[in-house]
């Protein structure tokens, strides 16, 4: 199913879905992640395109997930992509049944990537796919801004231009303060970018993990937050329960104001995702 289907009114809603990454190695275990995931019937699996350009494997794994029955949403980043091998990759996933993809430029690769110029920007690639396929697209919202942007609303004004080249749905970057994404939908409405916007949850696991995201991205990290990873920093279960609790509480907000879907950036995991979805069960 597109994903203009998927969050019209044809699906039950909040749609579930899920977000993992290529490892490295050993697809079998996240293979089996992913079969604990499935059974809360997500509409699709995102699968990310590796930072920096090493996208290559990714096409097996995603007949992987496929096979288990599962719709898969490949990303596509066109920083680091000629025109010519996104095209080939593009008719490969048609031909393969997939409907949905997410059109990313992606972040500016190190030196030793080779760096094409064939798009600058995500609106570039959104139109490339608009014109070449019917497959239906997401890109990627920042409700604090993007990390590049001068300012929030120079951000919104190219997310904009996504949207008019093609794009279906917004899929946002992790958040931990609510309030950000209930601000972001208010002027994007105001804006006249009517999609859905997805929020993008991620559980808090790590204290790496936090420091890696928040040192990439705007994230505003609130101070209950700071406070119990400084205190759980060598506690990893405990630090990895109030991880679960605090985007139990997200999504219990989150659902309350109705939003069209949650997802979940899962980190290849399935713990925490299953368990935010076993305490939320009842609000579904
Ligand atoms: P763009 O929309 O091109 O925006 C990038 C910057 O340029 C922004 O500051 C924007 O304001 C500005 N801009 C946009 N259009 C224009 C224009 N026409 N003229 C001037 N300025 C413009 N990264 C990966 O490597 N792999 C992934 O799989 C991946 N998945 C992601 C999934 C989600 C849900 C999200 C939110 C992010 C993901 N990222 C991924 C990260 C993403 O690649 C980076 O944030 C990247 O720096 C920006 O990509 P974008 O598509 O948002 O770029």
């Amino acid at each position: 199913m597109k994903l203009k289907e998927i969050y019209s009114d044809k699906t039950p809603k909040p749609v579930i879905s899920f977000e993992v990454f290529p490892p490295h190695s050993d697809y079998n275990k996240l293979l089996k992640e992913i079969k604990i995931l499935k059974n809360y019937n997500p509409e699709f699996i995102s699968l990310t395109y590796g930072a920096g350009g090493k996208g290559g494997k990714s096409f097996e794994l995603l007949q992987q997930i496929k096979s288990l029955g599962i719709n898969v949403m490949p990303h596509f980043i066109c920083i680091t992509s000629s025109k010519e091998s996104i095209e080939s990759a593009l008719v490969k996933m048609e031909q393969t049944g997939v409907e949905n993809v997410l059109a990313l430029r992606g972040d500016i690769p190190d030196t030793d990537i080779k760096h094409y110029f064939d798009f600058n920007h995500a609106n570039d690639l959104v139109k490339f796919i608009k014109d070449r396929t019917n497959l239906s697209i997401g890109v990627a919202g920042y409700p604090e801004g993007h990390i590049e942007s001068q300012d929030l609303f120079s951000d919104i004004q190219n997310l904009k231009k996504k949207t008019e080249a093609g794009a279906d749905v917004i899929f946002t970057q992790l958040f931990f303060d609510n309030q950000k994404y209930f601000d972001y939908i208010e002027i994007l409405k105001k804006e006249g970018i009517n999609l859905p916007v997805i929020p993008g949850i991620m559980p808090i696991i790590s204290e790496k993990q936090i420091t890696k995201m928040t040192s990439m991205a705007k994230i505003t990290v609130p101070h209950i937050v700071r406070e119990k990873i400084e205190k759980y920093k060598d506690d990893l279960k405990s630090l990895q329960n109030f991880g679960i609790d605090y985007a139990t509480k997200q999504c219990i907000e989150l659902i309350e104001k109705g939003v069209e879907g949650l997802h979940f950036f899962t980190l290849n995991k399935s713990y925490s995702t299953s368990k935010i979805l076993d305490n939320i069960k009842g609000e579904l």
